[in-house]
């Protein structure tokens, strides 16, 4: 069976180039043109010598998950639906900005968590995206943007800035729930033969599964965002459902301690404002009661509507108000812009489309109008 090399940290490539007689720093060198370089071809890895690169064809390949559409919008969001079998797709969206470029990528097909407000959890859960699928997403938009990912000569944008500067795990599924295939590919992320960017550039965000916090801490300490939404446990446990596995003083205090590995020195809290449900002053009240010992920043997020979601977007007066409020209780307090709005970008309405196996998704599919079922979007964060 040919393997997938995209499936590899550089840990990983070294040990299956042990297996096949070959030393670790000829695994480097792969690791290097593979992710660095954006090549796929061993022929074209021409520093390597002519029986290795017969080994490799004969044994491996480099296999991302193909483009199905790739979709530039008016502010320059670019969006990309990646195939990744059985009829399921996922999103990837880059976001360019006069500092920065984040790649918002996704971690599983669906996700198995059903928060109340989120077209994914609507979607329901079809499986977890392997390492070369999560890398992919990178590897591809790498390509696709035309940057050399070390912000070499090979087309950077500027000054050897690198396109795609920042990655955020914000965008279909719950990255910590696929724990052991997200950690070899943020190791690529931060590995210099690879991508090479700080910790401080690579955010994972979580629903909050507590013990997953501890381990990423352990295992591979990149910022963290957490989807708070609530300031009490009874409206959280309806908002995000794994809040009655993991409460919010259990979440608090795992943030804390997340912090003591963290790569900064901070958590970013979004919080996603829903009309009526999560928006009042004594809300904000609340919050900054809740976080008052965790050192943090947030991020409001406009809710993204999609058909037959049930939630309204708070009035751009009232999500200033709560922000104000933050603000004036000492955090620093950003506000999202909802960009890509014309190719259905923004969070919330990206448009990958999961075949659910699950029967909850079969029962759901009886009762909700085709229509609604299948322009539900992938959230995104952006
Ligand atoms: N599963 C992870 C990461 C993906 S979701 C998590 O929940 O954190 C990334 C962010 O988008 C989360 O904060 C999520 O709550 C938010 N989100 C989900 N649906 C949304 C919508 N319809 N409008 C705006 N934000 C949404
Ligand atoms: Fe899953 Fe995150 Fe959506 Fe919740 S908000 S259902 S955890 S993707």
């Amino acid at each position: 069976m040919t393997v997938n090399l995209l499936d590899f940290d550089a840990e990983g490539l070294i040990a299956w180039f042990a297996r096949q007689g070959e030393k670790p720093f000829r695994a480097r060198q792969v690791l290097r043109w593979i992710h660095h370089f954006g090549v796929s071809d061993f022929e074209a890895m021409t520093d390597l010598a002519k029986s290795l690169r017969g080994k490799l064809l004969a044994t491996a390949a480099v296999s991302p998950p193909p483009t199905v559409s790739d979709k530039l919008s008016g502010d320059g969001t670019r969006k990309f639906l990646f195939d990744v079998g059985n009829r399921n797709a996922v999103e990837t969206v880059f976001i360019p900005e006069d500092d920065r470029g984040t790649l918002c990528i996704s971690s599983q097909a669906g996700c198995a968590l059903e928060c109340a407000f989120c077209s994914t959890g609507r979607q329901g859960f079809n499986r977890n995206l392997t390492t070369a699928e999560i890398i992919g997403q990178l590897w591809q938009a790498n390509r696709a943007l035309g940057g050399d990912p070390m912000g070499g000569d090979r087309g950077a944008a500027h000054d050897g800035e690198r396109i795609i500067s920042n990655v955020v795990l914000m965008g279909m599924g719950e990255p910590l729930a696929n724990f052991d295939n997200l950690v070899p590919a943020l190791r690529l992320m931060l590995d210099d033969n690879a991508y090479g960017l700080s910790r401080r550039r690579v955010t994972v965000s979580t629903s909050g599964i507590v013990p997953a916090m501890d381990r990423l801490a352990e295992a591979c300490p990149v910022a963290l965002a957490v989807s708070l939404h609530a300031a009490t446990d009874g409206l959280r446990d309806k908002l995000v459902p794994i809040n009655r596995k993991y409460p919010l003083a259990e979440l608090m205090a795992a943030c804390r301690r997340y912090l003591v590995h963290a790569p900064r020195d901070f958590i970013t809290f979004e919080y996603v404002m829903l009309d009526g449900i999560n928006d009042t002053d004594a809300d904000a009240r609340a919050l900054l009661h809740l976080v008052r010992d965790v050192p943090c920043k947030f991020n409001l997020i406009p809710f993204n509507p999609f058909p037959a979601s049930g939630f309204h977007r708070s009035p751009a007066e009232r999500v200033r108000r709560f922000a104000s409020i933050l603000i004036n209780g000492g955090i620093v307090t950003t506000t999202r812009k909802t960009r890509g709005d014309d190719i259905d970008a923004a969070c919330g309405q990206l448009a990958g489309q999961v075949q659910d196996k699950s029967r909850r998704m079969q029962r759901a599919a009886a009762a909700v109008p085709k229509s609604a079922a299948t322009s539900a979007g992938v959230e995104l964060h952006l």
